[in-house]
């Protein structure tokens, strides 16, 4: 038996207690809580089949009840003697997605972004669409896309035109872009014709990851009328291997901002569930944001009563992901095409002059949220820019 020690300080102290799925060498991919700068094998510590699989899905479809008896469970074990064989160092595990993904909503939940969004592609129009303080504005994503953290994007390629081009043409995207954003984890589902009220996020929601929704603006740009994104976002979404429980977040809580008008009855927050989380984005290692999550309009309980208020079934594993999340202040950004105001106020890295993602170039978001008596991390999401498939000059047969 061993005892784990957990560094002063630490962002995974006993209050966070994260989820993810871990191998060590070539074992099998399993469930493992993270501890200070160990992994706690689940399946080994708590003797629980549950956690010998290769996603969180079996253990988030157990319930809410469970969860809680669980994350008890792991708080005595770990604050006394564990396994040895149980425990391992961070540094010599390799992290997996952590789920099977179902379905994967992204959301569009910060005034700040979708004002500026809406400023850049449509300067001549108000930027808030009318329905844009009426409900969580969203779309449906390419589950089979998301990958895990340290997972390499290559260069989408796809039909621009740039507004002085006359025709479009075929390429590699020109502006690469990021989205930092917070996804939601659905653990336990719901039937269809049954939708989820607000009051029921904290039963159904299982944790939280961090998201980086890469984004191919100029793609986008050519697409997204009249349908919304496709081609231009679905090339990847990558998610953070650690899956921080709502269980964890109750320090976090705050309130949304004031949402004036008031939402439709079916869409009011019957308790708070803003979330004080503070993320920070590094553009090769150098840090150019840092957007609050506490600023978004829209609750993750609203997102979800929303997504299911046509009766939308729901199962564990779906994602849904809250949004760029950007502040009022220009460092409070969570888009490069926001950051750099489209390219016209580039930012400094590595000493040049940046607006879009070079080939080669690195992103990570981190996040911390208070806990009470300190505060806790979500790890990171990172991704390295690959070049163009075929340079992007034909489309690959
Ligand atoms: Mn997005």
């Amino acid at each position: 038996m061993t005892r784990i020690d957990i560094p002063e300080g630490s962002l995974f102290g006993l209050d966070n207690l994260p989820y993810g799925v871990f191998s060590v060498g070539d074992s099998a991919p399993r469930v493992g809580v993270r501890v200070g700068d160990s992994v706690v094998d689940l399946a080994a510590a708590l003797g629980e089949d549950v956690f010998a699989r290769p996603s969180l899905n079996a253990f988030m479809a157990q319930g809410h009840q469970w969860w809680v008896q669980v994350r008890e469970r792991i708080t005595a074990l770990v604050g006394g003697e564990v396994p040895e064989a149980a425990v391992f160092a961070v540094e010599e595990v390799t992290m997996h997605l952590p789920v099977e993904v179902g379905d994967y909503v992204d959301f569009y939940a910060s005034e700040h972004h979708a004002s500026n969004l809406g400023r850049l592609f449509r300067p001549n129009a108000e930027p808030l669409m009318p329905n844009w303080k009426h409900l969580p504005v969203g779309y449906h994503g390419r589950a089979g896309t998301v990958v895990v953290s340290g997972t390499d994007i290559v260069r989408p390629c796809g039909q621009r035109k740039a507004p002085d081009e006359d025709t479009p043409s075929f390429g590699a995207c020109r502006r690469l872009d990021i989205e930092a954003e917070l996804g939601f984890l659905v653990g336990t589902g719901s039937p269809l014709g049954a939708g989820i009220g607000t009051g029921e996020f904290a039963t159904h929601v299982f944790g939280a990851v961090l998201v980086n929704d890469w984004s191919a603006r100029d793609i986008q740009a050519w697409e997204y009328v009249p349908l919304g994104p496709f081609l231009g976002k679905s090339f990847a979404t990558s998610i953070s291997p650690w899956v921080v429980p709502l269980l964890a977040l109750e320090a976090a809580r705050v309130p949304t901002p004031v949402q004036d008008p008031a939402p439709l009855p079916h869409l009011r927050d019957t308790e708070p569930w803003g979330l004080d989380i503070e993320l920070s984005v590094a553009w090769n290692e150098q840090e150019v944001a840092q957007p609050p999550y506490r600023e978004m309009y829209w609750s993750p309980a609203q997102m979800l009563a929303h997504m299911t208020s046509n009766g939308a079934s729901t199962r564990t594993g779906d994602l849904y992901a809250s949004g760029t999340i950007s502040g009022p202040d220009k460092r409070q950004r969570g888009a490069f095409i926001e950051l750099t105001w489209g390219g016209a106020e580039p930012v400094t890295v590595d000493g040049e002059q940046r607006s879009f993602l070079l080939d080669g170039d690195t992103v990570a978001i981190t996040a911390t949220a208070p806990t009470g008596t300190g505060r806790l991390g979500f790890g990171e999401v990172r991704g390295r820019v690959l070049p163009a498939e075929g340079d992007g000059a034909a489309p690959i047969r």
